[in-house]
């Protein structure tokens, strides 16, 4: 009876340690496959929030570009100066914003203050992140060059 057991008992062990085995290697597979997703996943996110790092504009070099640009419109030419001449405070309404020349999707500096110009927000929606100064100036009827002072 032992002898004819003793063979069986061993095939049962070899394949409980093959099932055990192959379960041991399928776990392995599972844990490095999810291990690549979240690498891949944290690269994206760290890829993202480099994006919007290098968007975002310093106060400080804001406030460098517009002492830079006087206060004007690198496009239309409206400044604080100008709309002050006809009332004082009048210039607080000009809605100046800094803009990225080349913006930072299309491969422009983040955090060069070369890349940065002083605009009016009405210029600035116009240009979004594809337009050239140039091309806003062909669409735009506003500006210094289209108003005179006495008609205002
Ligand atoms: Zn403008």
């Amino acid at each position: 009876m032992q002898d004819v057991n003793l063979p069986d008992q061993t095939i049962i062990i070899f394949a409980l340690a093959f099932l055990l085995a192959v379960a041991v290697l399928v776990m392995a597979l599972f844990a490095y496959l999810y291990k690549r997703q979240q690498n891949q996943l944290m690269k994206q996110e760290m890829m993202y929030r480099e994006i919007a790092g290098r968007r975002r504009i310093r106060a400080a070099d804001k406030k460098y570009v517009f002492e830079r640009d006087n206060y004007t419109c690198q496009i239309c030419g409206m400044s604080k100066d100008y709309m002050d001449s006809f009332e004082e405070g009048l210039g607080d309404y000009l809605l100046l914003e800094a803009d990225h020349i080349q913006s930072v999707a299309q491969g422009g500096s983040g955090d060069d203050v070369d890349n940065l110009q002083c605009l009016c927000w009405r210029c600035n929606r116009k240009k979004g992140g594809r337009r050239t100064n140039e091309e806003v100036m062909d669409m735009i009827d506003y500006g210094i060059g289209f108003e005179d002072p006495e008609d205002i």
